[in-house]
């Protein structure tokens, strides 16, 4: 089956080929021909990830007349990063179309900038429903001529209060305009929206339904509370090209441990409600270019994050909302890519499990959190690969060879290979030298004999070996004060470092992160 079987215009053919759109999704391809061809309301239980939008998007798209200057179609969905996502694709899918002109209107931005944009002609809007709402009120938004209501993420915009909200902006559509309902669950509330807004709606099951996308391998590691930041760190470390999200439930869990994290040398950073929106537009920008590869979010904040190539989902607690989990994990697997969905539960917390069973509809698979040994063998192949695929600069070496030829000449090839795996790994080795199994055996809960520890790790354990990146260690690093600084002379944090071993007698590999100032500097120990 291909984009034209479906009876896509040419000017959207061209625009999606451009986008390398190849073949339709099964959600496309189940849904495009009759949301063209019929009149009837239209129910799509679908994950985010699955090309929804373009089903939706594009017989949208085609349908609009554009000789006829109003608004036609409302798209309602829950957050502003979802807003500025579905209005950024469905603008390249009518790039060839004269005439379309797709708004976005949410929270957080100029409402003068957005009521100029609906003005100039705006006949799409895309729209989260607390600025709609504000929209109306003002007298900007006027859905007399809506033929089409998209409400995405249905089940995600009931988790977060909107259901007011959304009666509210449907009773001020017209009552021939068709519904088009995406949801990722069906949960009694959205049926209930459905039964309530629609008749006899056609129906599109993409994947199982009430499940998470099927190339997600969803695991659970038990581990004590105190010992979840550990856990955490060990996957993290055991996959060195991971890029992910770790989810926590509490904004104040969620700003504590990413910055565990950056302290702890990961490049790490925090998305939560109490951070401006400027700020989370920041971190989202360096999540987006992967400058950050670990974020560390709530549930809320991130929700309707549509980044590519998330290789893992850290669930720090599990979510009150259990329905929560199948959004978390939805995040990563996109577009046909695999991923891996990891919850890290305490004992008391394990009777959760059966619940996210339940909600996903297959078996969280037990994990163990890497031993030491693991991931200093994971890194150290990881380093090896380096060796192997580095590009050589033979001429901006050459210079130094006949140098370095000779001060090695007194060593045999294995005795190099020792001494420079050494110099980059010593201090991985010494950070899980002394690592303990922190893994809970699960048949000891049921006889109820593991006292748990809950927590964010706060306490840190006493019983592993300090090391880390920076060897800050599995045991949280104190923050001594340095009255030296850079007027002291020391350019750079390595010299610094350098000095303090000397003058101290002590091994880099105990020193954690270094903030260099003007007249004094911190140091992790
Ligand atoms: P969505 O589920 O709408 O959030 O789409 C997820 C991602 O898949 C987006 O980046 C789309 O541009 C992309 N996408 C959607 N449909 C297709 C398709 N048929 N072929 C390739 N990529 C697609």
């Amino acid at each position: 089956m291909t984009f034209k079987d479906l009876g896509l215009s040419n000017e959207l053919l061209k625009a999606i080929t451009e986008m390398g759109f190849e073949q339709p999704s099964e959600i496309q391809e189940k849904s495009i021909p009759t949301l063209l061809e019929t009149e009837k309301d239209y129910v799509g239980l679908a994950q985010t990830g699955t090309g929804k939008t373009a089903a939706f998007g594009l017989p949208m798209i085609q349908q609009i007349d554009t000789d006829y200057r109003a608004i036609q179609a409302l798209i309602l969905c829950p957050t502003r990063e979802l807003c500025i996502q579905i209005t950024k694709e469905m603008t390249q899918y009518a790039k060839y179309k004269q005439g379309v002109s797709i708004v976005a209107v949410y929270g957080g931005a100029s409402i003068s900038d957005q009521i100029r944009a609906i003005k100039n002609g705006a006949n799409i809007i895309v729209g989260t429903p607390g600025r709609t709402i504000d929209l109306i009120d003002r007298k900007a938004l006027k859905f007399d001529s809506v033929s089409k209501v998209v409400l995405d993420e249905a089940d995600e915009m009931l988790n977060m209060g909107f259901k007011e909200d959304i009666n509210l902006i449907l009773k001020s559509t017209p009552a021939f305009k068709r519904t088009w309902l995406f949801s990722a669950t069906m949960p009694k509330e959205v049926e209930k929206i459905a039964n309530t807004y629609m008749e006899d709606p056609f129906k599109v099951v993409v994947g199982i339904k009430n499940s998470s996308a099927e190339n997600i391998e969803h695991k659970f590691c038990l581990v004590n509370g105190r010992d979840k930041y550990f856990a955490l760190r060990r996957f993290i470390d055991h996959y060195p090209g991971l890029f992910g999200i770790v989810f926590c439930r509490t904004r104040r869990d969620t700003q504590e441990v990413a910055e565990k994290l950056m302290n702890d040398g990961y490049n790490a950073d925090a998305l939560h409600g109490d951070l401006s929106q400027g700020q989370r537009d920041a971190v989202m920008g360096k999540f987006r270019n992967k400058t950050i590869q670990l974020l560390v979010a709530t549930d809320v904040a991130a929700r309707g994050i549509d980044v590519d190539d998330i290789t893992h989902i850290f669930h720090y607690d599990l979510p009150d909302e259990i329905e929560s989990y199948t959004h978390r994990s939805g995040r990563t697997a996109r577009a046909g890519k695999s991923g891996i969905s990891i919850a890290l539960i305490s004992p008391t917390k394990s009777s959760k499990i059966k619940l996210v069973e339940k909600q996903i509809g297959k078996k969280l698979d037990l994990v163990k959190a890497p031993s030491g040994q693991d991931i200093c063998g994971m890194q150290l192949m990881k380093m090896i690969n380096n060796v192997k695929e580095v590009k050589v600069n033979e001429k901006g070496i050459a210079p130094f060879v006949a140098q370095i030829h000779e001060s090695l000449a007194e060593y045999s090839k294995e005795e190099l290979i020792e001494r420079f795996v050494s110099v980059e790994f010593n201090l991985f080795l010494k950070s899980y030298e002394k690592a303990s199994d922190i893994n809970i055996d699960p048949s000891r809960i049921r006889q109820g004999r593991d006292r748990d520890d809950e927590g964010s790790g706060r306490r840190g354990r006493d019983n592993e070996g300090r090391g880390g990146r920076r060897s800050s260690g599995e045991e949280s690093a104190n923050r001594v004060f340095i009255n030296v600084g850079k007027m002291d002379g020391f350019e750079n944090k390595g010299q610094l470092l350098g000095f303090i071993c000397n003058q101290a007698g002590i091994d880099g590999g105990s020193v954690g992160k270094i903030d260099l100032f003007d007249s004094f500097a911190f140091m992790g120990v």
